[in-house]
């Protein structure tokens, strides 16, 4: 069957067809490191770990980037409100993202590159693009010449009839009123303090939007398949981004670009600005499990709003529960005699999975033939009419739409889960008597046995490593 993505470029859908198969080469614009991320982050970047998951079910190889922006005016701002020194500062939410991206069970992309490891290769495209008339200097700062490159505002379908030529922004983010030209590269100025490299453009920092063109082309080429960002970063940032990149190497960027539409609380876009967001940990903090996150954020269709509620997230609770319950259940069941329906159950399952995730990865559709299908077998057994056989392909089938979804929590054995309270209420005493020397020793005891501790206000909470 054909995958099918809607492209933002062409505004249609298109069957996918990968520059050389089985690789995928995809790009993510990743997190700009300057708090903690928050849910509205991780619904795209969730949207990523469905699509590259989905390619890999599909028998392609994935080849994904996503830079850390460790460098840019809000990084600057906010590190040195607090006095921190750049590296130290960018470090700490840099871990938090990778702690963050494991407890929503993301699969790990091929490269992680940082943009202030990458500020040789901006250099370079900063003089490329001086070199051909693409970009200007002004008082040490350099900047994009939009009228210089014809198909400015074909992503975002700008109609730039009145554009007053020559005028300039030097934020990083604008917009769409304020088309013009934009910073490649910001001038050192004495407010950025000791934060500057000194290059052979002069001393200074880069725009962010050309570190994702230089960490892109670097590392994927010239023309790579797909490119993945939340709708925000459709203007400007991917915009100018396709005007930075195809100026420089004279060929196509990008052959697919998919946007994800926000979350969004109370009719708002989530954002730290707006100081409506909740962190992970937030929701961490209140009892939730990441499992029980990542299926709320990843099981509304990306091109839809996602409207964040307490009430949603609860239901999404109940669902993976039940995901789960079916699996454990299906798991314990020994097999009986078969009346001949579950082959066909088990088929129709697997075909409408796929035929609607082959449509511009429609999760709904994929989710409700996942339970049509845990409704159809758990029938099944219930009236003991399944067999051990059609038991195991069930099950197959269930660890293969996992690998799409990755929803499965391991089931805690009963006498593992008697043996982990009591040494964690003997670790409690042992704290309280400051027997501290005890209280680490189990800790690591727990730790060995895959158990992962977590002190909160209503008392020690336990789980098991997940094992992705
Ligand atoms: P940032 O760290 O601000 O550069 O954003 C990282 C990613 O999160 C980008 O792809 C944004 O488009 C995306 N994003 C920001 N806010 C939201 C939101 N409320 N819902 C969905 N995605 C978002
Ligand atoms: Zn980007």
């Amino acid at each position: 069957m054909a995958l099918v993505f809607r492209n933002t470029l062409t505004r249609r859908k298109e069957e996918f067809k990968p520059i050389a198969p089985p690789e995928v080469r995809l790009y993510a614009c990743g997190p700009t490191v300057y708090n903690y991320a928050h849910i509205g982050n991780f619904r795209t970047f969730v949207f990523g770990d469905l699509l590259r998951r989905y390619l890999t079910y599909k028998g392609y190889r994935v080849n994904q980037v996503m830079n850390i922006t460790d460098i840019d005016d809000k990084i600057i701002r906010d590190s040195q409100a607090e006095g921190a020194p750049l590296n130290e500062f960018t470090r700490r939410y840099t871990d938090a993202f990778f702690e963050d991206l494991a407890t929503l069970g993301m699969e790990p992309a091929e490269r992680y590159p940082r943009a202030t490891d990458e500020i040789a290769t901006m250099v370079d495209m900063v003089k490329t693009l001086v070199a051909s008339g693409h970009a200007y200097e002004v008082d040490g700062n350099y900047y994009y010449k939009i009228s210089s490159f014809p198909a400015y505002g074909k992503l975002a379908n700008l109609d730039l009839e009145g554009l007053k030529p020559g005028a300039r922004v030097a934020s990083d983010e604008y917009e769409k009123e304020s088309v013009s030209d934009f910073a490649l590269w910001k001038a050192w100025t004495e407010a950025d303090g000791d934060i500057f490299w000194e290059t052979e453009i002069g001393k200074g920092r880069p725009g962010w939007h050309l570190e994702c063109s230089a960490m892109s082309v670097k590392y994927l080429g010239a023309t790579f398949d797909i490119h993945i960002g939340g709708v925000d970063l459709q203007f400007p940032h991917h915009e100018n981004e396709i005007a930075q990149s195809e100026a420089c190497t004279g060929k196509t960027f990008v052959n697919y670009w998919l946007h994800s539409e926000h979350l969004i609380v109370e009719g708002k876009k989530m954002s730290k600005s707006a100081g409506n967001f909740f962190t992970l940990r937030d929701l961490l903090e209140r009892g939730y499990t990441g499992h029980q996150i990542r299926y709320l954020l990843l099981a509304t269709h990306y091109r839809s709003q996602l409207n964040f509620t307490f009430d949603g997230l609860d239901a999404a609770a109940k669902a993976l529960a039940r995901y789960n319950e079916f699996v454990d259940n299906l798991t314990d069941y020994p097999g009986g005699e078969s009346n001949g329906t579950a082959a066909e159950v088990i088929t129709s399952a697997a075909t409408a999975f796929e035929t609607s995730l082959d449509d511009d990865l429609n999760i709904s559709g994929g989710l409700a033939a996942v339970f049509d299908f845990i409704r159809d077998i758990n029938r099944l057994r219930s009236e003991n009419v399944l067999s051990a056989d059609e038991r195991d392909q069930a099950l197959q089938l269930i660890t293969r739409f996992d690998t799409v979804l990755n929803f499965r929590e391991e089931r805690v054995a009963a006498d593992l889960s008697t043996e982990v309270e009591a040494l964690i209420a003997e670790r409690t005493s042992a704290r309280k008597a400051k027997d501290f020397a005890r209280a680490d020793q189990i800790r690591d005891q727990l730790t060995e046995m895959g158990i992962v501790l977590e002190d909160t206000p209503q008392g020690v909470k336990w789980k098991l490593r997940s094992s992705s």
